[in-house]
This record gives structure tokens, sequence and C-alpha cells, in this order.
């Protein structure tokens, strides 16, 4: 069976509660296709007005992170039951930012993915090499070593509802987009680990994003690609070039 796209944007640390609403009343009827699941991951206090902007649209709402513990002394933590409570169905983990400044580990991301699919959510799984991995030829190594922890103990059957989102850090906000073939080789590598730890249905069935500087003008190759099933999109998801993304 096809894989259905999904084009996901990642909001960071953007947008008050009040400017998310007016930006997903813009973005709404730009968005508006039953082809692929379109998802917006935005900061925990917007969640909620999140969505009510967004009830009766195709958009859905998901978190850009979430803690591996049920619930109490985590102070400052979002928990799982939290973001279910409000329905929420997606959440990034393990986004390179989040290793970078708040010393996320590839241990951390595989409790946080074992904990979202405890709780029934679909955990967007960040990996990607840095410039330097790149350059001494070791990407593929890499991102295999980020993916096998990442998956550890996780069962095929929730694997073949995963999202992996591969982002060159050396892509991430920086403009430079890594080109259709540099990125289709590495989620087909992806997608080959993935065969190696379960099976083909396993690898057939589990979505693979790319995301780095995509735009309205790149997207349409990147996603053509055969092991690309859509983008995590950062700040080209803030305007109303997400609707060009998703219309590729
Ligand atoms: C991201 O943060 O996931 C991302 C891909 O950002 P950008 O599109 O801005 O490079």
């Amino acid at each position: 069976m096809a894989r259905k796209k999904i084009i996901a944007g990642n909001w960071k640390m953007n947008m008050t509660p009040s400017e998310a609403v007016e930006l997903i009343n813009t973005l709404k009827p730009l968005v508006a296709t039953e082809k692929a699941d379109v998802v917006f991951c935005v900061p925990a206090i917007d969640i909620i007005p999140a969505m009510e902007a967004a009830k009766g649209s195709n958009i859905q709402i998901g978190a850009e992170n979430m803690y591996f513990e049920e619930k109490g002394a985590y102070t400052g933590e979002i928990s799982p039951a939290m973001l279910t409570d409000v329905g929420v169905k997606y959440v990034i983990i393990g986004h390179s930012e989040r290793r970078e400044y708040f010393a996320e580990t590839d241990e951390t991301v595989n409790k946080k993915v074992l904990k979202a699919f405890e709780h029934g959510i679909t955990p967007i799984v960040c990996c990607g090499e840095t410039l330097t991995q790149r350059e001494q030829g070791v990407t593929i190594d890499f991102i295999r070593q980020q993916i096998k922890i990442a998956f550890l103990n996780v069962t095929a059957d929730q694997a073949k509802t995963a999202v992996i989102a591969y982002e060159p850090i050396w892509a991430i906000g920086t403009g430079k987009t890594a080109t259709s073939d540099q990125a289709q080789e590495v989620c087909s590598a992806i997608r080959a680990c993935i065969g190696e730890i379960y099976d083909e249905a396993t690898a057939e069935a589990i979505r693979i994003q790319y995301g780095g500087s995509v735009n309205a003008s790149t997207a349409a190759e990147l996603f053509a690609k055969p092991d690309i099933d859509g983008g995590l999109v950062g700040g080209a998801a803030l305007k109303p070039d997400f609707g060009k993304i998703v219309n590729y």
C-alpha cells in the first residue's frame, strides 16, 4: 500500500497563543487537502487554542516535545497524558535543537519514543548528522546508530506507525537544503535499517520525512523521491508558503 505523505510544521519557540490562532486561520484554507496528513507541531501553551482554531479543518495539532515520565516532580515538563487529554496525536522527539541545547541523548529519545507509543501518540523521531560527520563520510553509520537506539524495544507494530524525520543539522535554519539525491540516499538507508531491525513490511510502512530548509521551490523534488514521505518544516511553516509546500 502506498504511504500517505505527512507534512509537519515545527513552529519551535515562535508564536504566542493569539498569534497561533491568527496563523492557523490564515493557513487553514491554504493547506486544505486529503492527499497528505498535515500536522502543526506547536509550543505547549499554543496547543489548546491551536486545537480550537483548527477545528473542522484537516490540520492536526502536535507537540514539539514531551517528557518520558508519567507525572511528578519534573518542573517545567509536559507529560504524555497532558497531551492525550487535549487530543494530541503527534509529538516531535529528539529534534537536534533539543539534543544540542537541552542535553537530549539517543537514550532519552528512546525513553520518550516508548512512552509516546504507550500513550498512543505517534512520535516524529528526529535524526541527522552534523556537517563534520558528513564531510568525514560517517553520515550513514551515525544515523543508523541514532535509529537503532531510538527504536530499542519498540515493537514492529508500533514502528509501522512511527514517523522518522531525517534532518541534517547543517541544513536546519541555514537556507541550505540537502539535494534531493542526498536526502534520498539517507532516507533509503534509514528504511533499510528499519528493515534490518524488523522486517520488510515494517520498512515499507514507516514514514520518513526530510527536514532542513524545505521551501516552496524545493518541496516537490524532495517529496518525489521514493523514500521521502513528506517533510518536517521549520521557518517556512510560519508563512503562507507552507500552503505551497503542502500542495507541492
Ligand atoms: C526544523 O527545525 O525541523 C527545520 C527543518 O527547520 P527549517 O525548515 O527552518 O530548516
